[in-house]
């Protein structure tokens, strides 16, 4: 199968990954990375990285990010842009957080229709309703930093670290006020990236996210790309 999948990237060809917090996006972009040796592109690590160089980009993407609007388009749009051109993406690439918006989609759209690169839509399809009580259900020990799952992976003693006797603690990113939050701008701003893209003609597999391990899930990717 990997085989197959080289020969079919062989003519480069862009990934864009969509998917919901909680739907494992990260983790999949890693693993295709790792098995089809094209770089895996995360816009908010690119700015993340001009912005502790202190760049002119970096001052720029800051300021924005700072006063907690979102970095303006144009801006992102270049930054993807200059990386797709770069010699390691001459066999594809893996995008992870972009296009989020409908204006980015159609500046990517024109990127690689002058590149010539092909693309492909990989959409991770989650349950919102097993996302927030996966997510509601993990606690942290607040002294050593281990991570527990009270239905996956619970601690021997309810409400207790195994390894030091602390009381555990849910993170912040984890209440399920938060999680149903970024739900919501979720649905709110990529459902019409996702609609755009479809109605546009890109090629897209849907991929049912969170009933399975990783690998499992990977495999079902693997078998959508290579029927695309
Ligand atoms: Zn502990």
């Amino acid at each position: 199968m990997e085989n197959k999948l080289q020969a079919r990237s062989g003519a480069s060809r862009v990934l864009v990954i969509f998917g919901p917090p909680g739907s494992g996006k990260g983790t999949q972009a890693k693993l295709l990375r790792d098995l089809l040796k094209i770089p895996h592109i995360s816009t908010g690590d690119m700015l993340r990285a001009h912005i502790s160089q202190g760049d002119g980009l970096g001052v720029d993407a800051g300021s924005w990010m700072r006063s907690g609007r979102l970095v303006p388009d144009a801006t992102v749009d270049r930054l993807v842009e200059e990386r797709l051109a770069l010699p390691d993406c001459a066999a594809g690439a893996i995008l992870d957080g972009y296009p989020r918006t409908v204006d980015q989609a159609r500046s990517l759209w024109a990127v690689l229709q002058r590149s010539g690169m092909s693309q492909l839509v990989i959409h991770l399809k989650v349950d919102y309703n097993k996302v927030i009580v996966r997510i509601a259900g993990r606690r942290q020990c607040p002294q050593c930093g281990l991570l527990y799952n009270l239905v996956a992976n619970p601690p021997k003693e309810a409400g207790i670290c195994d390894r030091d006797g602390q009381a555990l603690a849910i993170r912040d990113d984890d209440r399920e006020s938060v999680v149903r939050e970024r739900l919501e701008t979720y649905e709110r701003q990529t459902r019409p990236v996702l609609e755009f893209l479809t109605a546009s003609g890109w090629n897209i597999c849907e991929v049912e996210g969170d009933d399975a391990s990783p690998s499992e899930i990977l495999v079902r990717i693997q078998d959508c790309m290579v029927s695309q």
